[in-house]
């Protein structure tokens, strides 16, 4: 049987594991924190490929940010990984072959081939964090485009607010419906609507409220936790009716730390009521935590035809 090392290489954890070429896991999964400079990421790269590199076929990376064409290297690093990752030569970090993709785009793949998305030849997995990142699916095929940054949904523009996004850019779709989106909305409402006056968080500044204070809302039913909810899903509808009216796909799957807050088949609805392609499924991630090691290795197999 041939196996594959995968790591997760994310901002706050690098996890890693053994699977075969079917995306099973074999064995533990190992989890990491991220290390802060980038010699000591390198080093824990190494001590990983290390130690399993030998019964292994080639080792596969999902990473935060953009990778090139050629799968080899971050071509441009988010904030949250050490400088220098930019210019990390990952193929020199093993003798094997490495392969490296961006992370939305593993998972998106894994959703296709081993999660909800399965049989879907056209799909989107759209991942909610502290950002909102996507990966594409056309005609069975990752969409890559010219230079392997496709799919970057989160920058799309759904407002004329003015709400200053991440990149600096004004109302992008990450500054609304992702978990900071949230959070920027409850501080909004807060500052701005009377019914925070009677909120159970009311003696709270409201530049302090947390997205996991509004979820904890929602459950007691607070008037303003559902209130900057329902304000969130709006927001996040709105994304998804022009990604569905961009692409005509036939799912559009919800993944990330943000998605599972959502009723996949309320938003369903909401969408194919103002969308004018045919009417697309909306459903939860399934193919788990690990859908970024698991669609990394997967899509190495592809392209190492294992
Ligand atoms: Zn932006």
């Amino acid at each position: 049987m041939k196996k594959i090392l995968t790591i997760d290489a994310g901002g706050t954890k690098i996890t890693c594991a053994v699977t075969d070429t079917t995306g099973k896991i074999i064995g533990e999964v190992e989890k990491y924190s991220t290390p802060k400079n980038i010699n000591d990421l390198i080093e824990l790269f190494k001590s990983i490929i290390k130690k399993y590199e030998d019964e292994t076929e080639c080792i596969s990376i999902a990473t935060a940010g953009a990778v090139n064409t050629e799968n080899t290297k971050v071509e441009s690093s988010t904030p949250n990984m050490p400088e220098g990752y930019n210019n990390l030569d990952f193929s020199g970090l093993s003798k094997k072959r490495v392969f490296v993709e961006n992370d939305a785009n593993c998972a998106a793949w894994a959703e296709y081939k081993l999660g909800a998305a399965r049989g879907d030849e056209n799909t989107i997995t759209v991942t909610l964090g502290t950002g909102i990142g996507g990966g594409f699916i056309a005609g069975g095929r990752l969409l890559r485009g010219k230079s392997g940054r496709g799919g970057e949904v989160g920058s799309m523009k759904i407002k004329d607010k003015g709400r200053i996004c991440t990149c600096r850019r004004k109302d992008c779709w990450e500054s609304y419906a992702s978990g900071t989106g949230l959070k920027m909305t409850a501080e909004e409402v807060a500052s701005n609507d009377l019914c925070f006056k009677t909120s159970i968080f009311k003696d709270k500044n409201p530049a302090d409220i947390t997205t996991y204070d509004i979820i904890e809302g929602i459950s007691v039913k607070d008037e303003y936790s559902l209130k900057v909810f329902n304000i969130w899903k709006q927001d996040l509808i709105t994304g998804l009716i022009n990604i569905a009216n961009i692409f005509d796909p036939e799912s559009i799957i919800i993944s990330g730390g943000m998605g599972k807050f959502t009723d996949a088949c309320e938003i369903q609805e909401s969408v194919n009521k103002e969308i004018v392609v045919s009417p697309v499924k909306i459903k939860q991630a399934e193919a788990g935590n690990y859908s970024g090691m698991l669609g990394a290795a997967l899509l190495a197999c592809e392209k190492f035809r294992l």
